[in-house]
């Protein structure tokens, strides 16, 4: 563009110039010298436009430069991204880990715990099995120690009881039921007129 228009100033002037030649019938001298500057023009405007061109050329290598940069910072920003995704993927990746260990963490403690309630009851039912036959081990030493004692009282068919006039029952002297009244007979007889022994004194049988 600088350099079209510089040309066709030239030319103008040049024109001009020649012009001015013709019509002020300037002398050879002037005309020569008017020629000598605008060669001296013409070799500052192609040293113009030689450096013009190397202008050009180093702007076409900074261009290059730009594009090769610009590259280069794709290059990084694609990289960059890369890292960032796989980063998150890695922090998902170690978050599922961490809730999935802690699962299995509740659950082993949870079978741990239902495990351990199983053995307590278990255990209590065995202890309670324990108390149990222990309980009845003793009713039974108990009874078999009764039995002996009641055949140890066992006592001749002879031996007198004691009844009263309205009740069913025969009892040992002093019993709290003779108050009223007292009648002495023999056990054998006692049972067969269908006294029973009173609860309370517990006469022999
Ligand atoms: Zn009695």
């Amino acid at each position: 563009m600088k350099k079209r228009l510089l040309s066709i100033c030239l030319a103008v002037w040049m024109a001009v110039a020649a012009v001015g030649c013709g019509a002020s019938g300037v002398s050879q001298e002037q005309y020569d010298a008017l020629r000598e500057s605008f060669h001296a023009l013409q070799s500052s405007a192609d040293e113009m436009q030689s450096d013009m061109a190397d202008r050009e050329a180093e702007i076409r290598d900074l261009e290059e430069q730009m594009e090769g940069y610009r590259e280069s910072l794709d290059i990084f920003v694609e990289a960059s991204r890369e890292a960032e995704e796989s980063a998150a993927q890695a922090s998902r990746e170690a978050e599922e880990a961490a809730a999935q260990a802690s699962r299995e963490a509740e659950e082993a403690a949870a079978q741990a715990s239902r495990e351990a309630e199983e053995a307590a009851a278990q255990a209590s039912r065995e202890a309670e099995a324990a108390a149990q036959a222990s309980r009845e081990a003793e009713a039974a030493a108990q009874a078999a120690a009764q039995q002996a004692a009641a055949e140890a009282a066992q006592v001749p068919s002879g031996e007198e009881v004691h009844i009263t006039d309205t009740g069913e029952k025969y009892h040992r002297a002093g019993c709290r039921y003779l108050k009223s009244s007292d009648h002495t007979i023999t056990l054998t007889e006692a049972k067969a007129r269908g006294y029973t022994p009173c609860s309370v004194c517990n006469p022999p049988q």
